[in-house]
């Protein structure tokens, strides 16, 4: 029994000849599509900037699908290697610029903007859960192909340069989608819950993994239906919209990591619906 496991968890990567990759778009916040040479018939550990980066194998061979940083510099960058074997390579892809647009929200709890000195003891100890949350890997082929989480109008699209109360503050990290208090959320794909809590920016928050380093996040929830290691599956609803933490209304903050990184989630969604709806200045964000 244990060596037709075993024998199956070799034979696995073979199955994914159909694998559907995201949106590629070498841009900061977005994807790199970087094919690998093979070696040995192996699969090697891909690190970009110190974080795990998915490797999937297709019919064209292996392919590292790498997540951009919005803060990444445009010109060569590159994906360290390490095979089974020991041996080591460098891979480079290039980054091209993408100017964002700018968006100003006004807040009229002033505490979301300059917290206080326990919010900002409480923030910090939540971006260490939050890193470790984002660190998680998993051995399960990811499903790159996502469904809308929600039903309803984008109101901030991903990447925007933001300012609240007119102070300049991180860009957006996903995609608001605007929701009535209540609304179901359902996973985009197969997944297993992650994480769950209640954080001072993002409010009531649930993370799910999707294999290797693709993870999603949901925030600002009225209602969390589950728990931390359960298994969901695509369409399965796990909590409902809410205007919790930092926000002007109600609305679900998207958001799809690769190797720790936000990117686009427009990239993971097949085209049923135009991605670049105009973002308004001053909806929910
Ligand atoms: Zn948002």
């Amino acid at each position: 029994m244990q060596t037709f496991l075993a024998l199956f968890v070799v034979l696995m990567p073979l199955s994914l000849s159909a694998m559907i990759l995201p949106a590629e778009r070498t841009v900061p916040g977005g994807i790199a599509l970087v094919p690998l040479k093979t070696l040995h018939d192996a699969v090697p550990t891909v690190t970009f900037n110190g974080s795990r980066v998915a490797v999937v194998e297709g019919s064209e061979g292996l392919t590292a699908v790498v997540g951009i940083p919005l803060w990444a510099e445009t010109g060569k960058q590159w994906l360290d290697i390490r095979w089974p074997s020991g041996e080591r390579a460098r891979q480079s892809f290039t980054v091209s610029s993408k100017d964002y647009e700018t968006q100003y929200i006004t807040l009229k709890d002033e505490r979301k903007v300059d917290p206080l000195p326990e919010d900002l003891e409480r923030i910090s100890r939540e971006n260490a859960v939050t890193g470790q949350v984002l660190s998680t890997w998993n051995e399960q082929p990811p499903d790159f192909t996502l469904t809308y989480p929600v039903e309803g109008p984008i109101s901030s699209v991903y990447g925007l340069r933001r300012f609240f109360n007119n102070q300049p503050r991180s860009p957006h990290s996903g995609l608001d989608i605007a929701a009535a208090k209540g609304t179901p959320i359902r996973a985009p794909a197969d997944g297993t819950v992650l994480y769950t809590g209640d954080f001072f920016f993002n409010g009531k928050v649930v993370y799910l993994g999707h294999g290797q380093s693709l993870i999603t996040m949901y925030c600002h929830m009225d209602r969390i239906n589950v728990e931390p290691g359960e298994h969901i599956e695509r369409g399965e609803v796990i909590g409902q919209v809410g205007a919790t933490g930092r926000v002007t209304g109600p609305h679900l903050h998207w958001g799809v990591y690769l190797n720790g990184t936000p990117v686009d989630p427009g990239l993971f969604v097949a085209q049923e619906r135009p991605r670049s709806w105009p973002p308004r200045a001053r909806g929910p964000m």
